[in-house]
């Protein structure tokens, strides 16, 4: 039996993995609402698929939230998609001098939560210098799986993100 602490962590974002973007015109209006406006008739929040937490809870990773949702993931979304409230990445300070041009605000921020620990990053948003930089600061394993912001999370999704959690090597 693995503890709670040993477990990979899984840092999910929210617009385009959760939320997809789609891909009809009509769409586009109400894809430019802020999450900071969101209420129950935010037309995103119909988006997000309700089986999508106990496909997320079955993988068996420690789930932190990387996304510009912030708490807002905790109140609106995960009681819409069967999630408990889970712990969030913090913003970085102002002051993240060192860090590339290019780099995702949450890539340092991740590295440092997981601390050698494996972990995934789920999101729709990563680049090569992402990659990189995970490469040269984190120690351990980790997967960085781009999510098709058209389309969301979908069934291919969580068969890649499952097969690397299974050959991750226990600790
Ligand atoms: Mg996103």
């Amino acid at each position: 039996m693995t503890s709670a602490s040993e477990r990979p962590l899984l840092f999910l974002d929210v617009d385009g993995p959760l939320i997809p973007f789609g891909s009809s015109a009509g769409d586009s209006e109400a894809v430019a609402a802020s999450p900071t406006t969101v209420d129950q008739g935010n037309p995103l929040l119909a988006r997000l698929d309700p089986g999508t937490g106990a496909r997320l809870i079955a993988l068996g990773c420690h789930l932190v939230w990387a996304t510009t949702w912030m708490e807002e993931a905790n109140e609106v979304v995960a009681p819409r998609i069967g999630l408990p409230r889970l712990p969030v990445l913090e913003w970085p300070d102002a002051d993240a001098a060192g860090a590339p041009r290019g780099l995702h605000w949450k890539t340092r921020p991740m590295v440092e939560w997981a601390a050698g620990r494996p972990f995934v990053w789920v999101d729709d948003e990563i680049s090569a210098m992402d990659r990189h930089w995970v490469d040269a600061a984190h120690p351990g394993p980790s997967l960085l799986h781009q999510v098709d912001p058209a389309k969301g999370l979908q069934d291919a999704d969580f068969q890649a993100l499952a097969g690397w959690l299974d050959a991750v090597p226990p600790r």
